[in-house]
């Protein structure tokens, strides 16, 4: 395609400095970045993104939650429009390309296709989504969770950060006022999605291959489970009458493993990370446990065939040793398919560009999973160096990064052609 942007109307070292010039909104020091959804930190970084944004004429908007729309209007923009973006939110001490390249290197694919003259039939849209990590309100994924209607605005309103103040509150004192039941799209709004992210695995890098081309996004359940027994004098209680929770968590826990595996696919996790431990005294047999449990799969009723399992496990565990045993399904989103119409226009942008690509998995979420409720979505993957990322450390070539948002240029020419 001639009309799109290669290598060489991508300016890599403009993005890279701007790269450089978002880390600096941080909390901590570099090379750490910390920066929490609405905080002074978020906001600044927004508006200078916002200046961006306009200085490469992009009509800029914002819904009640702070997702931020920057439009370039095709000529045809009554026609549902090609979205694209990322989020810039970061984890406490986290680094500087998870979300930022997929804003940033959207913004540059942008600027590269206007360099070559060409005007997209279709809007092109990017989008910079709120909150995708779980940091201040527990639940991650929030501005696309209410764009693509997947949590309600009611519920989403009233939810908590750790200081007891609302998301109401929060995102009113942050300057986003609108009723959060309008931040829901339209179906039809987007005719495709595609984010650009760095892999944070070891694959690519691995096997030296430019692009990931996501076929579809894993997606967790967490599970919630208590154990009851009865506790006691770590020395007076004889062991042949013990209730203790632990051993049975214990071999909840062993379960969780177990139940993974016996799915038999590479694609099938399970984490325990959390358990707490009452009365937690060296002396004491502990009366309850408390598990959090992670359970993620790329297939949905493989995914859901573990947490069945887990829950047999536990009743079983829990009648032969006489505890009480609890399992709350804390959350469970689906699984999402990418779209094999955008997975090819990917395939195609990384053959007219003469880049090594593989399909493959993410095993992390992001927003576009939330996306896929509402458009066609698939992701582009660049290799990030060990797979590191949510560290200081965390880090992506200028070459790679290039690649991407070169693929990424292509990839909306093409959909919004
Ligand atoms: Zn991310």
């Amino acid at each position: 395609m001639n009309t799109a942007a290669t290598n060489k109307e991508i300016d890599t070292a403009r993005l890279w400095a701007e790269l450089e010039t978002l880390a600096a909104f941080s909390a901590t020091a570099a090379p750490a970045v910390t920066r929490v959804v609405f905080s002074r930190q978020d906001l600044e970084a927004r508006a200078w993104l916002k200046d961006l944004f306009r200085e490469a004429f992009l009509a800029v908007r914002e819904d009640a939650v702070g997702n931020t729309f920057a439009s370039w209007a095709g000529r045809e923009p009554e026609l549902p429009a090609v979205g694209t973006g990322s989020h810039i939110d970061a984890i406490p001490s986290s680094g500087r390309f998870d979300g930022t390249v997929g804003v940033l290197g959207a913004l540059e694919a942008i600027r590269a296709l206007q360099r070559t003259g060409y005007r997209p039939r279709r809007s092109i849209e990017l989008l910079l989504f709120t909150s995708e990590e779980p940091t201040r309100f527990g639940i991650g994924c929030l501005g696309s969770r209410l764009l693509s209607g997947t949590l309600a605005a009611e519920r989403a309103s009233q939810m908590r950060d750790r200081a007891g103040s609302t998301l109401d509150q929060v995102r009113v004192d942050a300057g986003f006022a609108g009723d959060l039941r309008g931040v829901g799209l339209p179906s039809g709004y987007y005719s495709s999605f595609v984010e650009l992210h760095i892999e944070q695995g070891p694959i690519l890098e691995r096997e030296e291959i430019s692009i990931g081309v996501v076929t579809s996004i894993a997606a967790p359940a967490s599970l919630m489970i208590l154990v009851e027994g009865e506790g006691g004098h770590a020395g007076a209680v004889l062991m042949p009458g013990r209730k203790d929770a632990l051993l049975g968590a214990a071999e909840i826990v062993m379960g969780v493993e177990a139940a993974a595996l016996k799915t038999g696919s590479i694609d099938t996790v399970g984490t325990t990370g959390v358990c707490e431990v009452f009365p937690g005294a060296v002396n004491s047999i502990p009366s309850r446990v408390r598990l959090e449990i992670d359970t993620r799969d790329t297939d949905l009723s493989r995914r859901d065939s573990v947490v069945a399992e887990i829950r047999r496990i536990t009743d079983e565990v829990a009648s032969k040793r006489g505890l009480r045993a609890t399992v709350e399904l804390l959350n469970a989103d689906a699984p999402a398919q990418c779209e094999p119409k955008i997975i090819a226009a990917v395939v195609r942008a990384c053959e007219a560009l003469g880049l090594s690509h593989r399909q493959m998995v993410s095993r992390a979420y992001h927003d576009s999973l939330f996306m896929s409720r509402v458009a066609p979505v698939a992701m582009i993957f660049i290799p990030c160096r060990g797979g590191v990322s949510h560290r200081p450390d965390e880090y992506s070539s200028p070459e790679h990064i290039a690649n991407g948002v070169a693929v990424l240029a292509h990839t909306l020419a093409d959909l919004a052609a």
